[in-house]
């Protein structure tokens, strides 16, 4: 059972997540000691100046908390796999190849380029030879290829793949569906994609899917996520990314399954992935952080969906992202104009609107800009 700030993690302890923040401050003890009640925040109400003022035990970055965030995060950009995978209208690649060059001239350092699956069950997907053997694979950025199986990895090492991305899920039902496995087997097909991979010096990701919850088999159990996840690193994935493929959660089921994930897999091996379909991605992200994860996987433009969910809404996107982390000072080296240019790009392809508040922002506030200008132009003419 999951209250109010206070979580239950799944070996029986209770903590209050704000705890930390406050510790050594004199407005610990009152705070801790006292119920929380959201109706506490009115403006009349002594505790709101409490909470507030906590901000005056702050260091650079203006407060105990933010103080405690990684000063750096890593953006995956999956957009061109991940978001362009569930579009219906098949993408011209010379369309998805001037999206990834955009994307690359951003400062991004991961793009998931593809995937290898085969053209019979993701058409979309049909010219990854194509996509791949285009790129520089030689340069600093990394372009990693979903595969789905051995036959796939095959190919797309043939094709120069560098890094490999390979998946399972926290639900039997979902794996069920998806590849007609268990988890267990699911996981063993892909051993001897790693074990080729050692051989071959080729980087691999491992992605769980369905981490909070899935379609068929509803709640996720965080101990099967931590499972699945230890599995993918014994088997040599260097990253594992948990996804919220449906985008259900919340920050406390969000914080309640990485508690858990977080026991036995070091921080600096996890990255989430969150869907934005109840509005929550940025809010998981941030707490998150808060744990000390600091790899975000993303979608430019907002692209992309979940085929089994209905409603459900493309990936977080990357310009909403940036821009929280540009908020918190948390370096990505990613430039956030450079990222809605490519946005504007792809959704004028797909002939639809773009899917990020803040790029639908900055472009919004360019046009202001562009119309003051004019204006004063006009003026002095
Ligand atoms: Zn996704």
């Amino acid at each position: 059972m999951v209250s109010r700030l206070i979580l239950c993690s799944s070996r029986g302890q209770k903590r209050n997540v704000f705890q930390p923040y406050f510790q050594n401050t004199q407005r610990h003890h009152e705070l801790s000691t006292k119920p929380f009640s959201h109706r506490s925040f009115s403006n009349s109400n002594p505790r709101r100046l409490a909470a507030s003022s906590v901000r005056t035990y702050s260091s650079s970055r203006g407060g105990v908390i933010l103080d405690s965030l990684p000063r750096t995060a890593k953006i995956v950009e999956v957009g061109p796999r991940d978001g362009l995978q569930n579009e219906k209208q098949l993408v011209p690649t010379v369309t998805k190849l001037e999206l990834i060059n955009r994307l690359a001239q951003s400062g991004l350092s991961v793009i998931e380029a593809t995937s290898f699956v085969s053209p019979k069950w993701v058409p979309q997907m049909g010219d990854h030879r194509e996509i791949i053997t285009s790129l520089d694979l030689n340069g600093p950025l990394n372009y990693p290829v979903l595969t789905p199986n051995v036959m796939g990895y095959k190919a797309a090492v043939a094709a120069g793949a560098k890094e490999v991305a390979i998946f399972s899920a926290a639900s039997e039902g979902f794996v069920k569906r998806n590849i007609n496995a268990s988890i267990d087997e699911s996981l063993k097909r892909f051993e001897e994609v790693c074990n080729s991979a050692k051989q071959d010096g080729v980087l691999v990701r491992g992605y769980v899917s369905c981490v909070i919850e899935c379609p068929y088999d509803g709640k996720s159990d965080p101990e099967v996520v931590r499972w699945v996840s230890e599995r993918l690193l014994e088997m040599g994935c260097y990253e594992v990314s948990l996804g919220d493929t449906i985008g259900v959660g919340t920050p406390p089921t969000f914080i309640t399954m990485l508690e858990e994930v977080l026991t036995t897999v070091p921080v600096d091996k996890v990255a989430v992935h969150c869907h934005d379909t109840y509005g929550q991605a940025l809010a998981n992200i941030f707490a998150s952080l808060q744990l000390g994860v600091n790899v975000i996987d993303s979608s430019v433009a907002g692209l992309g969906g979940c085929p089994f969910a209905a409603g459900a809404s493309g990936n977080v996107a990357t310009e909403d992202v940036l821009y929280m982390l540009d908020g918190l000072g948390i370096e990505t080296g990613v430039d956030l104009d450079a990222v809605v240019d490519a946005g504007r790009f792809i959704s004028n392809a797909l002939g639809r609107p773009i899917a990020a508040r803040a790029a639908n922002a900055v472009l919004a506030k360019r046009a202001r800009e562009s119309e003051k200008l004019q204006k004063a132009k006009a003026e002095t003419a």
